[in-house]
């Protein structure tokens, strides 16, 4: 028996709500936060929550300590509370359990009221939630979506490490960029400009040509994009990777798609009560094989729903999304990979298509592909130049000076290998696993053009 005079937790081990069905008819010891009280005058329920679940609890005037019925009149939703009580049977209850409190102490009480509503109803607006992140992951379905984010790195980071592949951490304050000048964000180093990463491109084929051959890192990419759309952050979570010795740009594909037929048999065995939460069942998204389909050849078919584009021109928004639609008609696939990308929208470092070793693909493009994923790009990948003077050759073509990115020249002088890679957005991939209309709602703590806190 436990006596209540005596700190709790050092009697009793605490019981996690999801294990509560096992402790039928057994005293037990839980600690959570307050969803919901019900005060009738001779029983009172108290829904409690912790990170496993939430359950019914209730106390009776005749079975229940005096202190602990009384201080369920003052408890305040949200409060932090330590419960001890008796798991007992009950049909009517949603758990097909209940538990009896014997005693009930007040940890840490919450004010009132709420800024977000935590309620199954759940209506408070996405601005707001982010306001107050930390009250609204306390929502269990809102929780569910960075438990299968979580599990979503545990199986790359696993997928990647099964292929021989280094986890390496490169820095987010450089001088070096390589995707376009103006997404760049300027810091004040000691008074001298560097800027944020927006790309770990040259560091990881630095390290495929450092002898690794094959990299991945997970990390923070900035990007000064005044966007306002559903899938444009300042700052997201990059997944990139590099492999040497390819013998083309589809190994990388090849790639990519064993490790999404991967991540979506597995992620069930993973996060099953999350997903199951969420309605999601990932199972049903998962392709065979990855239909490919060439840009000029996607083009085509968008044709076929009155949009036009020029030659050299890439796909927009509203064409990735119609794309996704003819996509799923046509092969019943949620992904495809768009292939071979004009030169003109494409970095100056990727391999062109048109050597005379690749007098196969068509001229004017490189060895490049986009992974889309329901209509949304998830994925930007290509084989690198690796050959110096072609690299050289390139970038003067793209009205850049190579002697300016020494560094960056430097990895393919002394012997690299053919090599390529991809970047993922790790936010997008949540977002469109789970069907989420916003990519807010995949991050904890989103940064856009208008949003600096919290
Ligand atoms: P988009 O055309 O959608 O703006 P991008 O082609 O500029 O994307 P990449 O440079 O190819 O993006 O970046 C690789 C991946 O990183 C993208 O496929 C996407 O998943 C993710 N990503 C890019 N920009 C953002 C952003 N601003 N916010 C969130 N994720 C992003
Ligand atoms: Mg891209």
């Amino acid at each position: 028996m436990v006596s209540t005079s005596m700190p709790q937790s050092i009697l009793i081990s605490r019981t996690l709500i999801k294990d509560l069905s096992d402790h039928l008819d057994q005293e037990v010891f839980l600690q959570g936060w307050v969803q919901d009280i019900r005060n009738l005058s001779k029983i009172k329920f108290v829904l409690i929550r912790d990170r496993t679940g939430d359950m019914q609890t209730l106390a009776l005037a005749k079975e229940t300590e005096a202190d602990s019925f009384a201080a369920i009149n003052t408890l305040t939703p949200e409060s932090v509370v330590e419960i001890i009580g008796m798991v007992k049977k009950n049909k009517e209850s949603r758990w097909g359990i209940e538990v009896l409190i014997k005693n009930l102490k007040v940890i840490s009480s919450a004010a009132t009221p709420l800024p977000v509503d935590n309620s199954e109803k759940g209506l408070t607006h996405i601005d707001k939630r982010i306001d107050h992140r930390f009250l609204d992951t306390r929502n269990l379905k809102h929780q569910a979506i960075f438990k299968v984010r979580s599990k979503i790195v545990k199986l790359l980071t696993l997928f990647f490490d099964a292929n021989g592949f280094t986890n390496i951490h490169t820095p987010k304050l450089t001088k070096i960029g390589v995707e376009s000048g103006a997404e760049l964000f300027q810091v004040n180093y000691f008074g001298k400009p560097m800027y944020l990463a927006q790309s770990p491109q040259v560091y990881k084929q630095m390290f495929v040509s450092g002898g690794f051959e094959r990299v991945y890192e997970f990390g923070p990419i900035f990007r000064a994009e005044k966007s306002h759309t559903t899938r444009h952050l300042t700052e997201f979570t990059g997944v990139d990777f590099e492999m040497g010795f390819i013998s083309d740009y589809t190994e990388v594909m090849d790639f990519i798609e064993r490790m999404f037929i991967n991540l979506l048999e597995k992620l069930p065995q993973e996060a099953g009560e999350e997903l199951k939460l969420l309605g999601v069942n990932t199972l049903s998204l998962l392709p065979q094989k990855i239909p490919r389909i060439t840009l000029s050849e996607a083009k085509k078919l968008l044709l076929s729903k009155g949009k036009t584009y020029a030659p050299d021109e890439d796909l927009d928004a509203e064409g990735e999304k119609l794309l996704g639609e003819i996509v799923k008609e046509k092969y019943g696939s949620e992904f495809v990979f768009l292939t071979l990308f004009p030169w003109k929208v494409k970095p100056f470092y990727q391999m062109k298509g048109d050597d005379a070793v690749n007098k196969k693909l068509a001229v004017g493009v490189t060895k490049s592909f986009d992974l889309l994923f329901n209509g949304v790009e998830i994925c930007s990948g290509s084989q690198r130049e690796h050959r110096y003077e072609i690299w050289r050759a390139q970038a003067k073509e793209k009205s850049l000076n190579p002697d300016t990115m020494k560094e960056y020249g430097e990895i393919l002088q002394y012997g690299a290998p053919p090599h390529g890679g991809a970047g993922f957005g790790l936010d997008r991939i949540t977002q469109k696993l789970l069907g989420l209309e916003n990519v807010r709602e995949a991050v904890l703590l989103p940064r856009d053009p208008e949003r600096m806190t919290p």
